[in-house]
């Protein structure tokens, strides 16, 4: 019997809205929407926590709450879903990718440093699949050249790195509620943060540049022109506000993560068992003193039997960019950004090794078996 993701408390809770006749956040704070907010700081360890609509969004009013400009290079890691280089592109900034190490997917300290340029800002970095990133060698890096670092923990609730949870070591963390996720709404997004000035200038993104912010801090004074007040938007911005719908739903799911994150630990332990010592296949690139929590689990089998696809600049949208010189969003790409094949050798190898096994809380140990055995069948038969 597959294992129920939402139940009771999810069901409770939208009763809860709807009767209540609220569904969006609004002004309050007095709703779902905060105490998720609340109750994902406190598991987080972080102090500053907005909701929003999606993860792509979380990705973009985080870059947003890092006070980038247009024009300033963002570097990403080449190997990731491409909802981490198009927020890049959103905001008028430019996507610059780096090489990653070839064992796991991962930006590579080496590859970040190959691309720094004087006009780079910020690098996003991905706890792909769940498993931490090498953050001393890379926070080492972004230190040196003055960057901020995001972290992408769309695939990463709740990892470790060095006992601490990853999402708390750089500047800003994003998460995703999508329904593939640890903890899911169906769609959504978060975004977290030690910094009150991010914070700020995260929500005025996510609200339309609307100072409603929460934690106490003061909004700024709205001036009258022509004799009218306006209603008081201070800055550029969209509206990612998350619903009371879908707050409803993730809070719940949080007190259920320990619950998720154990039946993973039952599947990841039947894969590592059916592929543990099979010739020419490798388990899970981990680094040292970190512990993973798996979104998706990773083997590397020899090349050409492996079939991760998101190298990002290969994609179409990347090679219109390369072609017209410029970004979606009409800003000139400097000679040195090349969109084209060959730009990040590792990460181009490596896909052509990587074969992942969907991981997810509500799949069966059966399933999982049979997705193993079929990988060491292929791996046998090369
Ligand atoms: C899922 C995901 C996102 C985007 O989240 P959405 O909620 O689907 O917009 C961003 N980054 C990574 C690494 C993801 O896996």
């Amino acid at each position: 019997m597959p294992q129920r993701c939402y139940g009771e408390e999810e069901l409770a809770n939208l009763r809860e809205v709807l009767e209540s006749g609220e569904l969006w956040r609004g002004l309050g704070y007095d709703n779902f929407t905060a105490r998720f907010e609340e109750a994902f700081g406190a598991w987080l360890g972080r102090e500053y926590v907005l909701g929003v609509c999606s993860g792509t969004c979380a990705e973009e009013t985080a870059l947003a709450g890092l006070g980038l400009e247009p024009g300033d290079e963002v570097i990403c890691p080449a190997s990731a879903p491409i909802f981490v280089s198009l927020p890049v592109v959103s905001i008028g900034c430019i996507p610059v990718f780096a090489d990653v190490d070839p064992r796991s997917l991962h930006i590579s300290p080496e590859g970040i440093e190959a691309r720094i340029s004087e006009r780079t800002r910020a690098v996003m970095v991905v706890h792909l699949w769940g498993q931490p990133a090498p953050m001393d060698e890379i926070m080492a890096v972004a230190d040196k050249h003055d960057l901020k670092v995001l972290e992408d923990c769309a695939q990463a609730y709740g990892p470790l790195h060095r006992g601490r949870k990853v999402g708390t070591i750089g500047d800003v963390a994003c998460y995703s509620l999508q329904q593939s996720k640890h903890i899911s709404s169906g769609e959504g997004g978060i975004v977290a943060t030690g910094d009150p000035e991010i914070y700020k200038r995260a929500l005025l993104f996510a609200n339309c540049g609307m100072p409603w912010y929460g934690y106490g801090l003061a909004a700024p004074e709205r001036i009258s022109i022509a004799g009218i007040t306006p209603r008081g938007h201070f800055a550029f911005g969209h509206n990612y506000r998350m619903s009371e719908l879908q707050a409803a739903v993730c809070l719940p799911q949080l007190d259920k993560l320990p619950e998720f994150d154990a039946r993973r630990r039952e599947l990841v332990a039947v894969i590592e068992h059916e592929l543990g010592d099979v010739p020419d296949i490798e388990l899970a690139h981990v680094y040292p003193d970190t512990q993973p929590n798996y979104w998706l689990y990773p083997v590397r089998l020899p090349a050409p039997l492996g079939n991760y696809a998101e190298i990002n600049y290969l994609e179409h949208v990347f090679q219109t960019m390369q072609q017209q010189r410029r970004t979606s969003l009409g800003i000139p790409l400097p000679n040195y950004v090349q969109y084209v094949p060959g730009a990040c050798p590792n990460a181009e190898a490596a896909a052509k090794r990587f074969r992942a096994i969907n991981v997810h809380h509500s799949q069966e140990p059966e399933t999982i078996r049979a997705a193993a055995q079929a990988i060491r069948e292929d791996g046998a038969s090369k």
